[in-house]
């Protein structure tokens, strides 16, 4: 008898620290087809650790822009479900309980460094490489003592060793993948904050996600939050990376490329199906940027034809939306 998939869970997870433009509206509505063309749930997971760019002000606007695209969640800050709350900030317990686990199974060290000497190491030459990891720094191997008279002078940081091993997987869109060596990062910084890669992994365990579309900016996230999986003893969903939006001069979508906000748009009286139109066809699904809707596009989903490369915006770009 085959066995029976386990039931897909997907989710976007945005950070509610900006207005949703066309970069994180194609990766919304690509994560929302790639979970409803597979019948599955699908989750909207609030990212808003960092406290000091977050504001409750931006989740409503996003949460507003994606259902005028037409999208629709099965579970979030809007609509509960059973495995909340869908909002990081109140999520601590989960992270704090992670962490614990981490550190009675010898996977944290505590770091004493700056930013500034955390930054010059990761821009250092492989020649200055410490035992085979070019982003890990002394701290991992400080005695009892000299820990404690660091610690005198400054909190540390919470660090994860990295498995000094190659990490391997096989990306929805980007195909098979390798990295050599990925590098330690903070699970909590000395301010007590937690680190993005810690909460992202904490919370697809819990909410049980099986499949991650996200942006390309995430991919080399990837090996660290493999690493992660393991050392909690779960295990990781599929992913896939879709295409980053960039304005003419290279740069990432932002004010400067004129209204690129879905908001804005709207105001104008850009109709959503244009919108949804554009991004199916910018990012491969649909030869045509013929306005559509969400649901139209569930039979056009084949992850094999959505785009590697960045989608440049050419600057007469809202000339086709009229
Ligand atoms: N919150 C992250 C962002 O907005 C996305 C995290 C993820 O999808 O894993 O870039």
């Amino acid at each position: 008898m085959p066995t029976p998939k386990a039931p897909v869970r997907g989710r976007f997870a945005p950070t509610p620290s900006g207005r949703l433009h066309l970069g994180n509206a194609s990766t919304a509505l690509l994560a929302w087809l790639q979970i409803r063309s597979a019948g599955g749930t699908m989750l909207l997971r609030m990212e808003d650790l960092d406290r000091a760019r977050c504001k409750p002000a931006y989740s409503a606007s996003l949460i507003e822009d994606m259902h005028w695209l037409g999208l629709d969640w099965d579970e979030g800050p809007d609509v509960g479900g059973e495995y909340g709350p869908y909002v990081q900030s109140e999520r601590g317990a989960f992270y704090r309980e992670a962490i614990l686990r981490l550190q009675r199974d010898g996977w944290l060290y505590s770091c004493y460094c700056s930013r500034a000497e955390l930054l010059l190491m990761a821009n250092a030459p492989h020649g200055l490489e410490q035992e085979g990891n070019p982003r890990r720094c002394g701290c991992l191997y400080l005695s009892p003592e000299e820990q404690e008279t660091r610690a005198e002078e400054k909190t540390p940081s919470l660090h994860f060793a990295m498995p000094d091993r190659e990490i391997f997987f096989a990306d929805g869109v980007a195909g098979a993948r390798s990295f050599p060596s990925a590098g330690d990062f903070a699970v909590q910084r000395a301010d007590g904050i937690i680190g993005y890669q810690l909460a992202v992994v904490v919370d697809d365990i819990a909410m049980g996600v099986t499949d991650v579309f996200r942006g390309w900016d995430l991919l080399d996230s990837t090996p660290r939050q493999l690493a992660l999986f393991d050392a909690l003893g779960a295990e990781p969903p599929r992913y896939a990376h879709g295409p980053l939006w960039l304005g003419e001069d290279g740069k990432r979508l932002s004010k400067r490329h004129g209204s690129v906000a879905l908001s804005e748009l709207r105001e104008q009286g850009v109709a959503s199906e244009r919108i949804v139109g554009l991004i199916a066809w910018a990012t491969g699904l649909i030869p045509e940027p013929e306005p559509c809707k969400p649901q139209d596009l569930i039979g056009q989903w084949t992850p094999g034809r959505i785009a590697q490369e960045a989608i440049v915006l050419p600057g007469n770009w809202m000339d086709r939306l009229r």
